[in-house]
């Protein structure tokens, strides 16, 4: 059920997160190791989002298409040079649209956004949920996906000013409330930080001085990858990683 990851460090090309590495997320696209939940390959589009500018705006590159059968991905990926980077290959839910505007990263601004999961019961499950936003968020969603639905509550978040770590709480805390049993992995950047929920998906991180790589699945072999337990948040930068519980309303009311 797609595989992402977020890298914030010195800059480094695409294909040295994306192609290069022995279980890249071209490997995890068709050889993942973790797949909770169903799903056997990630066949169903894939993205990345980068920084031309430190700062500045977010670019990106999605398809639709397998990103092993993309023929002119590689020379784009090897030649893009980026302090930061969201990546992701898609597994569609069931149901689902096959389409370029379902597939990760989603963006704004400086934001690039990914979700790894599903939202059960979609859509009836969370419609309360989305008609707190406004129409014409609703109007102008991505995809009629549950991904671009849980985009949409983030944005909608992130737009208001609000921290980037209370507003993946809060939306994994409503989700979860109203979709109880759903997989909410979501990864954010803004090119300088990463914030990243496990929620019912693996998630793992390597952090040093320099860099922060958060992944679905280790990329490699180094010894410094670190699991994130279920139901936690990451908050994550160069130098420093901080892991919070995550505790949904019905929790902290008991
Ligand atoms: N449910 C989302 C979609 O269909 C995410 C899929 C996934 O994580 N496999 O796009």
């Amino acid at each position: 059920m797609c595989r992402h990851l977020a890298y914030v460090g010195p800059p480094v090309t695409v294909a040295e997160l994306v192609l290069e590495p022995k279980h890249g997320l071209l490997h995890q696209s068709y050889a993942p190791i973790d797949m909770r939940g169903g799903g056997t390959v990630n066949a169903d589009g894939f993205g990345a989002g980068w920084y031309p500018h430190p700062g500045g705006a977010a670019l990106r590159y999605r398809s639709a298409a397998p990103i092993w059968s993309d023929q002119s991905f590689p020379d784009l990926a090897r030649t893009t040079r980026s302090a930061a980077v969201l990546a992701a290959v898609r597994s569609a839910t069931t149901g689902m649209p096959v389409t370029v505007t379902a597939a990760a990263p989603f963006a704004e601004g400086r934001w690039l956004f990914s979700h790894n999961g599903v939202v059960r019961g979609w859509p009836h499950s969370v419609a309360g949920l989305a008609a707190g936003l406004p129409v014409v968020d609703l109007l102008t969603l991505d995809a009629p996906t549950d991904s671009a639905l849980v985009w949409a509550l983030v944005r909608h978040g992130l737009r208001a000013g609000r921290d980037p770590a209370d507003v993946l709480v809060d939306v994994t805390a409503e989700l979860e409330r109203a979709a109880p049993g759903s997989r909410l992995n979501l990864l954010l950047t803004d090119g300088a930080g990463v914030w990243a929920t496990a929620w019912g998906h693996a998630l793992s991180v390597r952090a040093g001085d320099e860099s922060v790589l958060v992944a679905s699945e280790p990329i490699d072999h180094d010894p410094g990858w670190q699991e994130v337990p279920d139901r936690h948040l990451v908050v994550a930068r160069p130098g420093t990683v901080t892991t919070h519980a995550i505790r949904t309303t019905d929790e902290t009311r008991t």
